[in-house]
């Protein structure tokens, strides 16, 4: 069975002016294979804009996924990038690492998703390293496309550095599009405008459509729409805040750490200045989970 989710209103932590609607995860939807945290923004128009400062991540890959405005990027592995829309801007945190964002005033607004994919045991401690992809390939449905920015999708390949199968793509919706899913995959399906069916069932803008193991889609009317999938991801998490971990012990090892600045990574030149420190602990111990 199909299931529709509704995104929460939430705030981010530091000086912002955009709410943040996030889909996952959600006591209704956990992940959607290795995909385990789903914001989307705007579109809004500059005002005081996203600024994020400095803060750390381990065991997962960042994806940023801008539909429209331009953010700066910078990490504690010496990268600096604009993120433009239309490029797949991935972040493979794995031992660990530090960025800060900060987007760029201009005419246009800012519109954007952000995800993480959890990374699996056999990659979670990897080197991080950041990439950025302009060339993407794009499989034509005649009136509509698909933008494959990670992973793989019918024939389209992209270029990403990926620990798991899985897939994500930009739906530019016209007419009808048969989806050509991976019948092993778990999809999901977050509308970002216009009026778009699923399987003939209407979803409302920033409402996302969840699709088990084995499920086709048929994708129809006219607008923009975000495609996750991938394999069932079985492996126990323990994610809070900005990390990935597999125990408590872990977690709490790296917030001291992190609020210590005591780690390598934990520091580096940027615009922001400052840096976000982790909040305190819930009063329990923090469970894996599947
Ligand atoms: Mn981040």
């Amino acid at each position: 069975m199909s299931l529709t989710v509704s995104p929460r209103v939430v705030k981010l932590t530091t000086r912002t002016e955009v709410d943040i609607k996030r889909s996952f995860p959600q006591p209704a939807l956990r992940r959607i294979g290795a995909w385990v945290f789903l914001d989307h923004f705007g579109p809004t128009k500059q005002v005081d804009g996203m600024v994020v400062a400095r803060h750390p991540h381990t065991g997962l890959q960042t994806v940023t996924w801008p539909f429209a405005g331009e953010v700066e990027h910078r990490d504690s592995v010496g990268s600096v990038a604009t993120l433009r829309a239309g490029q797949l801007n991935l972040m493979t945190a794995g031992s660990g690492i530090s960025h800060s964002e900060i987007s760029l005033v201009g005419p246009s607004s800012l519109h954007a998703a952000q995800l993480w994919l959890a990374l699996p045991e056999s990659a979670r401690n990897v080197e991080p390293f950041f990439e950025n992809h302009a060339e993407l390939p794009v499989l034509d449905f005649g009136s509509s496309q698909a933008k494959v920015f990670i992973g793989s999708l019918g024939s389209a390949v992209s270029p990403a550095t990926i620990y798991s199968p899985l897939v994500g793509a930009e739906l530019q919706v016209s007419g009808e599009i048969e989806l050509p899913l991976d019948r092993s995959f778990e999809h999901g399906i977050l509308v970002v405008s216009g009026e778009v069916s699923v399987n003939g069932t209407p979803v409302a803008v920033d409402d996302l459509i969840y699709l088990p193991v084995g499920e086709t889609a048929t994708v129809t009317g006219s607008g923009v729409a975000l495609l996750l999938g991938g394999e069932p991801f079985r492996e126990h998490i323990v994610m809070w805040w900005n990390f990935i971990g597999r125990s408590h012990s872990e977690i709490v090892a790296w917030r001291e750490a992190w609020n210590a600045q005591e780690l390598q990574w934990s520091d580096f030149e940027d615009k922001v200045g400052g840096w976000i420190p982790a909040p305190q602990l819930p009063n329990v111990t923090l469970q894996a989970r599947s």
